[in-house]
């Protein structure tokens, strides 16, 4: 069931599970920390290099019990987002960014057009394909979808606790947030907030918007915050907690699922059903 498009170390993106018969399609924009040799690490230590900075810890490990519970296919970029952020216009100056939060990036200065639009034909463009050939199967086997991105955020920012622990984003389509939103009381303990720690206005919904809801998906970005996410049986709860607020809301939204969350279980890092 699970394949992969990976041919190298340095492709740009993975699609797993491809053919998935479940109601979502899944993004992980951020997977990766990977900086291939060619932008020797973007001049930064080996400390930043593997930090939040340069991916989304855990996203996709999570991204991954999901599509698996979900049988749905996932699309994870296989490159850092300080090389390029797939969830980014490539005009948009945080695509290629020369600072994150308190980190310069010096291998992302002063580049030429050149060298911006080696990276847009590198990293950007297969991504996006790759996102277009899983929904373009999918509208010719007529199947519902929805998309859904999986993020994870820093437990601090400029110096800042974040007090959110789940983020449910969206643009101007909010009907599979709304549905989200509305299951949080069944994760009564934790802080579930709408676009926090980001939102549309922090260019962070670009994904959602041009492989979304330009089809006429219905689509939702969430965000974890990632100390929730630093071992592997947190992993596999947190996907577990995630799917408590999908599969009832992919149903209320009119997308068949048949994951019964309630049997499912953590042991080893990985979700099971008892
Ligand atoms: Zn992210």
């Amino acid at each position: 069931m699970i394949s992969s498009a990976r041919k190298d170390s340095d492709a740009a993106v993975e699609v797993l599970n491809p053919n998935g018969a479940g109601p979502a399609v899944l993004l992980c924009e951020h997977a990766s920390a990977h900086i291939p040799a060619v932008y020797r690490g973007l001049g930064l230590s080996r400390t930043v290099r593997e930090s939040h900075a340069v991916w989304d810890p855990g996203a996709r490990s999570v991204s991954r019990h999901l599509s698996a519970m979900l049988d749905a296919p996932l699309i994870a970029g296989c490159v850092s987002r300080l090389v390029f952020d797939c969830n980014r216009s490539p005009e948009a100056p945080s695509a290629i960014p020369e600072r994150s939060e308190l980190i310069e990036v010096p291998g992302n200065r002063n580049l030429s057009d050149a060298d911006r639009a080696r990276r847009t034909e590198t990293v950007y463009r297969p991504f996006c394909a790759a996102v277009s050939a899983v929904l373009e199967a999918r509208k010719a086997r007529e199947q519902a979808t929805a998309l859904v991105a999986i993020h994870s955020f820093a437990p601090v920012y400029f110096g800042k606790p974040r007090s959110v622990e789940i983020g449910i984003l969206h643009d101007s389509d909010s009907r599979l947030a709304d549905a989200l939103l509305a299951q949080a009381g069944g994760l009564g303990s934790r802080r579930i907030e709408r676009n926090r720690p980001y939102g549309p206005d922090d260019g962070v919904t670009h994904s959602l918007k041009i492989h979304g809801i330009a089809n006429g998906l219905q689509n939702v970005m969430i965000e974890v915050r990632s100390d929730l996410l630093a071992t592997t049986d947190e992993r596999a709860g947190t996907a577990r907690e995630l799917l408590t607020l999908l599969t009832p809301a992919l149903r209320a939204v009119g997308l068949a699922s048949f994951v019964n969350v309630e049997t499912l279980s953590v042991d080893n890092g990985m979700l099971v059903s008892t």
